[in-house]
């Protein structure tokens, strides 16, 4: 038998830290990854043959859990016509349709085969339309690994950006200012002072990507404001949040229209896809029909439109599902905050729809500074008693816990009891240093 950590040795001479994407590579829990040989629904099984409930979902896509089968017929059906044509499809045209009769705000969309690439190019859409080059976005929103997004903040209300990354031009990187989530005033302070040069304010309408951290009350509809008031488009980053908060995303759950929009992750059903797109009269800038240049060998490839067609319908047929998942989410984080109120350990758990965290502070969390007050320590031990009873939680604090329609009411009272159990044995007890 090959053994996860045969794989990991192996892997480590051939791919930088023995993965094709860093997270993957255990490194803040403090243990060797699994290496997965196959899924399905909720479940994940090791090389090794050990079986885990799932809670990462392949980060987001698996709105349906692994494997969900009307994903994998049309997969199939799709792949036996050939995997890619380089030539327009009617699959492509379907699912435009569908994206744009499902989201109000998008009249035409332009398909790509990430979330990076989608940022990219609707950033440079932004830029192209409104002939401005900077950028506004939030510290601890992750909008992919594009250089002008590879930057976070400085201490202060509003910094120019440096480089999050060895390799970002620092003439990129100014491009971007960074303002704390949630921080409407030091959005404001930003367009007092630059507001005639700001293209776009690019924000996670939820932010997914430091835990989970929801926008306040009025935040989205603030930025709306300013960004109408300077010219300046508002892009919501609707990667994780799209076609998982409901049907129209987090721009319906809030009811803010932005004029860009980019999606990945679930529009792919598991496949490599992404879209960006928004208001006609902005798409309009891009290539061929106008002077944005955006392109793509496999854009809008046809194996992927099948399993992303296939995931979208199938939500519009059930659109239950959203409420199920949101009710699992409520007792998911109910259930967390009474078993550490109990035991007297301050935790804050964010919780909207089927995103939920935990994290180690007493809170609240309503930014990336409130994140990182989290105990990483505690949640190394809690990630790894989790991952020894057989429930794979994301490896970094710094994540969503992703619920999928695979997941049942019990399969949370399951978790409860683990969390309960870890909770009595002392392992994560409060001590004050
Ligand atoms: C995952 C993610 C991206 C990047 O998508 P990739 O497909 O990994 O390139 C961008 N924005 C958000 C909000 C994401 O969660």
């Amino acid at each position: 038998m090959t053994t996860s950590h045969e794989l990991f040795q192996r892997a480590q001479e051939v791919l930088p830290g023995g993965v094709n994407s860093p997270v993957r590579a255990f490194g803040s829990v403090g243990r060797e990854p699994l290496f997965i040989d196959q899924a399905a629904g909720p479940w994940l099984w090791d090389v090794e043959g050990n079986r885990y409930l799932d809670f990462v979902g392949s980060w987001g896509p698996l709105i349906f859990g692994h494997a969900y089968e009307p994903v994998l017929a049309a997969v199939e059906e799709a792949a036996k016509k050939g995997l890619s044509y380089g030539a327009p499809t009617a699959a492509e045209v379907e699912m435009a349709e569908l994206m744009c009769c499902l989201v109000p705000s998008l009249e035409m969309v332009r398909m790509v085969s990430s979330g990076t690439e989608a940022v990219m190019s609707a950033l440079r859409v932004a830029r192209g339309y409104t002939g401005r080059e900077l950028i506004v976005k939030f510290q601890g929103c992750y909008h992919g690994h594009a250089d002008a997004m590879l930057v976070q903040a400085g201490s202060g209300a509003a910094t120019f950006g440096v480089p999050d990354s060895a390799g970002v031009p620092a003439a990129i990187a100014q491009q971007t200012i960074t303002v704390p989530y949630n921080d409407l005033a030091a959005v404001q302070q930003v367009f007092r002072e630059q507001g005639q040069e700001i293209a776009a304010v690019i924000v996670e309408p939820v932010a997914a990507n430091m835990g989970v951290v929801l926008p306040e009350e009025g935040f989205l509809a603030g930025l709306r404001e300013i960004t109408a008031h300077y010219g300046a488009l508002l892009i919501f980053d609707e990667v994780i949040t799209g076609f998982r908060l409901g049907l129209d995303g987090a721009q319906g759950y809030f009811g803010v229209q932005p004029d860009l929009s980019t999606f990945g992750k679930i529009i792919g059903g598991g496949l490599p896809v992404g879209a960006f797109g928004g208001r006609r009269e902005v798409m309009s800038e891009v290539a061929p029909l106008g002077k944005v240049y955006q392109a793509g060998t496999l854009s809008g490839n046809p194996v992927a439109m099948a399993a992303g067609l296939c995931t979208l319908k199938s939500l519009q047929e059930q659109p239950s599902i959203y409420e199920q998942l949101a009710s699992k989410g409520k007792r998911l984080a109910e259930g967390l905050r009474a078993i550490f109120q109990e035991a007297k350990i301050p935790v804050t758990v964010n919780q909207i729809g089927s995103l939920c965290c935990l994290f180690f502070t007493a809170g609240p969390v309503n930014n990336y500074a409130d994140a990182k007050q989290s105990d990483t320590e505690r949640y190394k031990k809690y990630f790894n008693a989790m991952l020894e009873r057989g429930i794979y939680l994301s490896p970094s604090q710094f994540e969503a816990l992703f619920l999928s329609a695979a997941h049942t009411a019990d399969h949370i009272e399951w978790v409860l009891e683990a969390v309960q159990e870890i909770v009595e044995g002392g392992l994560l007890a409060w001590r004050e240093f």
